[in-house]
């Protein structure tokens, strides 16, 4: 994985460099109209910085229920849409240990409820990284390259998840939702301090169209 490759929640689109947010967005190639609309819509269901469910501790998931299974479609669905890799309930509102991710366009989508880190690699990478909560800015984040996670899958089967790379930062991002961390908790003041700056600069300038 290139160091300046942007990952985290947003997909990384062919031509990403990762480095400057505008210049991915001056590169990035234009969506399809009929995408762009789905993404905007998916994008306006997931809460975003500022909302205080995205600093609370999740619930555990006790009930493997039909309901857990249409929550995980419609987790899956908004992600998918969104065009992120991952989503944890509490962008959704709903404050339950509970994430899915899908690593590439063609990787199944794995769910996964009430999942912990049982061991992370002293080996770590510093890498930058978006959110779809926090859209329009990317940070670098710290992380250890490898982890095993235990978890349940949607029905409570037991799951044990060997992940290195991409999919084991999609992870710990996930798992950071369920516990009240984002991005900007993980990185240096520096960062925190750019990031903060360019989404108030992005505000203004919509206040002003
Ligand atoms: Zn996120």
């Amino acid at each position: 994985m290139p160091a300046n490759r942007s990952t985290g929640e947003k997909r990384e689109r062919p031509d990403d460099r990762g480095h400057d947010e505008r210049v991915q967005a001056d590169e990035a190639p234009a969506l399809d109209p009929e995408v762009e609309a789905r993404r905007i819509a998916a994008t306006s269901f997931i809460h975003k910085l500022g909302d205080p469910v995205l600093k609370s501790s999740a619930t555990a998931v006790d009930r493997f229920d039909d309901s857990l299974r249409r929550q995980v479609s419609r987790m899956t669905a908004i992600m998918d849409d969104a065009i992120g890799v991952g989503l944890a309930a509490p962008q959704l509102g709903v404050s339950q240990r509970l994430l899915v991710y899908r690593v590439g366009p063609d990787a199944p989508v794995i769910a996964l409820a009430n999942p912990r880190v049982e061991w992370a690699s002293d080996e770590s990478e510093i890498l930058d990284e978006g959110c779809l909560s926090i859209p329009g800015i990317t940070v670098d984040v710290e992380r250890p390259v490898y982890v095993r996670v235990r978890a349940q899958d949607e029905g409570g089967e037991e799951r044990l998840v060997e992940a290195s790379g991409l999919e084991a930062r999609v992870i710990q991002h996930e798992i950071d939702h369920l516990n009240g961390i984002l991005i900007l908790d993980r990185t240096s003041r520096d960062e925190r301090k750019r990031a903060l700056r360019e989404l108030r600069e992005a505000e203004r300038q919509r206040e002003a169209a």
